[in-house]
């Protein structure tokens, strides 16, 4: 199965409950976001640009688990910002897996390392010799270095302290937006994909669940994302999700301000998403890509979705943002308060024609995938094609040794990737 049936059993329960309860409208995933600090500046984050950067801004502990409680959703994917800063990030992750959710820590992967080493350390108040044997098999793969082996050997700081263990319910989810200098050059940052790289090793080895989450920009070729999947073939990971960018507006005036690029070089429009994605079933039958084949059709172009973006709320330091994960008109107290308030007939894109100017170019999951997850647009087919797709063999990909998947560094030039000075020319602004 393309993903494990216990999981499966439980979305499909809770949307099947929805449905005979006769709910029109309800929560699938629920986008938490308790902070907005990272230690990363993205180029086409609108996040870190969109709300304040300062750590003191964060959700308290119990509203985060609150707000999941509260909407129900049977899918909690922990975004930011970054949510290893989040000083309670371990609290948070046990408390979501203790009310049953399926919990996704989406991340850049920068700490990864550090709370698995925490996890370790605690792991010897209880079986110390099978922690001895995975610090020797990180150290021979080089994940872990020898001071960092004694510091496990030491134990835990603080025994009252939570860990982030691996569970089957939950799934590191980290950024990837393309091979090395790519990945660099989009995080504006070196490093950050080797470091990816070692986290999603080293997660494997200690049995964590490990997912990828790929945007696609105007500058990502084709070529590079198979390429990537090629090399994560190899990582043997759990899933993959991938979506076209969007253009955030914080974004966009960051994106001129800061770095001197225009947005329409950056950022997709729907024909271009669709010629980027033509490969996309493609991919879905080749490698463990998450999600439904109705929304990969509609990213290849081939069927229309609306938009139900009241599937996927975010819940932030302000409240319930709305009307969607990207566009934002006005926080609100509640769910309820979001669904009720919300004006969801003048959003998405109906028949090709946008009904608000801003969505025109959008064809992201958080507003998408529901609509084909949900069955909201159903045409003949589509139950028998969502089975095949999810219960059928697992793909396992196709590795390639082949690929230069750290390209970052190049001959006699240097790194290339990380600042203003590697902006190819032809999308600089001139004026
Ligand atoms: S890692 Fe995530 S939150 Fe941080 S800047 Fe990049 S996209 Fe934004
Ligand atoms: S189409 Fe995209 S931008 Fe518009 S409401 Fe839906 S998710 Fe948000």
């Amino acid at each position: 199965m393309r993903f494990p049936l216990a999981l499966t059993a439980k979305i499909a329960a809770y949307i099947i409950g929805k449905k005979l309860r006769g709910v029109e409208k309800f929560a699938t995933v629920l986008q938490l976001e308790p902070l907005h600090t990272c230690n990363l500046t993205c180029t086409g984050c609108g996040r870190i640009r969109e709300y304040s950067t300062s750590l003191k801004n964060v959700m308290p502990l119990e509203d985060c688990l609150g707000a999941a409680a509260e909407c129900d959703a049977p899918m909690v994917s922990i975004c930011g910002g970054e949510p290893l800063i989040y000083p309670q990030i371990e609290a948070l992750v046990g408390g979501l897996l203790g009310q049953g959710r399926i919990v996704y820590v989406c991340t850049n992967a920068s700490f990864m390392r550090k709370k698995m080493r925490e996890y370790l350390a605690m792991e010897t108040l209880r079986a110390s010799a099978s922690v001895d044997e995975k610090i020797q098999v990180l150290l021979s793969e080089e994940l872990i270095s020898q001071k960092d082996a004694d510091e496990i050997r030491k134990g835990p700081k603080d025994e009252t302290k939570p860990v982030i263990a691996p569970s089957d319910w939950m799934y590191w989810n980290v950024h990837l937006d393309g091979l090395e200098r790519t990945h660099d050059l989009i995080v504006e940052r070196e490093g950050v994909f080797k470091e990816a790289v070692l986290a999603m090793r080293m997660a494997k080895i200690l049995g964590y669940q490990v997912a990828t989450n790929t945007t696609v920009y105007k500058e990502t070729e084709v070529q590079e994302i198979e390429d990537m999947f090629a090399f994560l073939s190899s990582l043997a990971l759990d899933g993959h999700t991938i979506a076209p960018g969007y253009e955030y507006d914080a974004a966009k005036v960051d994106m001129v301000k800061r770095l001197g690029i225009e947005p329409e070089t950056f950022f997709l429009t729907r024909k271009l998403t669709i010629e980027k994605f033509a490969n996309v079933e493609k991919w879905g039958e080749q490698y463990p890509i998450f999600g439904t084949p109705v929304y990969l059709e509609f990213l290849a172009g081939k069927r229309d979705l609306t938009c139900s973006a009241w599937a996927i709320p975010t819940r932030n330091v302000r409240g319930w943002k709305g009307p969607c994960y990207l566009m934002t008109d006005g926080h609100y107290t509640s769910y309820r308060e979001l669904l009720e308030k919300t004006n969801w007939d003048a959003i998405g894109v109906v028949d090709g024609v946008a009904r608000d100017p801003r969505c025109e170019n959008c064809m992201m999951n958080c507003g998408y995938e529901p609509t084909a997850a949900l069955g909201l647009h159903a045409q003949p087919g589509d139950m028998w094609k969502n089975i095949k797709f999810n219960f059928g063999k697992r793909p396992l990909g196709t590795p390639n040794a082949e690929i230069e998947a750290f390209n970052g560094v190049s001959a006699g030039k240097g790194h290339l990737t990380g600042g203003k000075k590697d902006i190819p020319a032809e999308t600089a602004v001139t004026a």
